[in-house]
């Protein structure tokens, strides 16, 4: 065999999708076999709470390329994708949903590219977003026109995790340690060339979303933590404003006095000013919480999973 591949699944309470997935992952490897490319499936069950686990047990039983590794309890998608590329032996690694959303099918084509050697990584890109409540969609697109504004990893609208990477952008990937980690971010701050494949938005196989609204909401919340100190700076530029705002509002009441003798009439204005500078002072100490949390956390170095149970190694 000429090349390894290595495809890292994070499966969550995936009993549903898995028999569909793996099945369509092993005529794939059947494919590559004929290329002359090896393919090991590396499952990394995230503390699923179904069947998942027996499941993952049975397909390395019965698979010679099949290995899993089990969370001991849900550590989160990123981990799961952490612990797999550390596990990975392939001079490629591929990262992929275990709900067939991220199609096993275009492999052969992401690898064909990367052999023209133009580039150290394709990733695949929705073109569309067919399927999702469009309030998700309304909200995934700000948050992706924000976060490229505020944060220099260039993170591209509709990107999925799914992608295929050479040996040196993986070790890239593993050496950032971080706890709290947010792929998106990572595989643009690492940079490398990367080639985008674009394709239409496939709806799971069976199952169903792991991903609540307000779950999404907090992952935007953490990628822009992660990825960008910009929200810092809003209490100085709020600041500045307020001041020089403060400075006009004096000339014009002194002029006021001065030229007319108007006592100034005052307290629902002063209300407005009290909440209003009250509201943003709270604001931007949230703010700042926020990134005081994250560095309490990655100070304590706590490692990004444990394991509870994998395959037996085979050669
Ligand atoms: N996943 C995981 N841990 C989690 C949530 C999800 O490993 O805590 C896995 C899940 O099994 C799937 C992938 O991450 O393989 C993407 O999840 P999902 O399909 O629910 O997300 P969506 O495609 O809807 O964004
Ligand atoms: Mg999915």
């Amino acid at each position: 065999m000429k090349d390894m591949i290595s495809v890292v699944v994070p499966c969550y309470n995936e009993e549903q999708a898995l028999p569909y997935f793996i099945q369509e992952i092993q005529s794939v490897a059947a494919q590559m076999a004929q290329k002359q490319v090896e393919l090991e499936v590396l499952l990394v069950n995230d503390g699923s709470k179904d069947g998942t686990l027996a499941l993952l047990r049975d397909y390395a039983a019965q698979h010679q390329n099949v290995r899993y590794f089990s969370f001991s309890r849900n550590f989160g998608k990123e981990a799961a994708m952490y612990a797999g590329l550390e596990h990975a032996r392939g001079d490629y690694v591929a990262i992929m949903d275990a709900d067939m959303q991220d199609p096993p099918s275009l492999l052969p084509q992401m690898y064909d590219i990367l052999q023209t050697g133009e580039y150290d990584s394709v990733a695949t890109r929705r073109v569309s977003r067919k399927g999702e409540p469009p309030i998700r969609s309304l909200f995934a697109r700000m948050f992706y026109k924000l976060i490229n504004r505020i944060s220099d990893a260039d993170i591209v609208d509709g990107a999925r995790d799914y992608r295929l990477m050479n040996r040196t952008m993986v070790d890239a990937i593993l050496s950032m340690q971080e706890y709290n980690r947010f792929s998106k971010g990572i595989f643009g701050w690492v940079g490398f060339r990367t080639h985008w494949l674009p394709y239409e938005n496939v709806e799971r196989v069976a199952g169903e979303t792991k991903w609540s609204f307000w779950k999404l909401f907090r992952y935007s919340v953490e990628g822009i933590v992660a990825f960008s100190t910009a929200p810092l700076a809003i209490a100085s530029v709020v600041g500045l404003v307020v001041c020089l705002a403060a400075v006009a509002a004096l000339v014009v009441v002194l002029g006021k006095t001065l030229l007319f003798g108007d006592p100034v009439a005052g307290w629902p204005s002063m209300m407005c000013m009290i909440l209003f500078l009250g509201g943003i002072q709270l604001l931007t100490m949230g703010i700042m919480g926020q990134y005081l949390a994250k560095t309490y956390l990655e100070t304590k170095r706590r490692p990004i999973y444990i394991l509870a149970e994998q395959s037996d190694e085979k050669e």
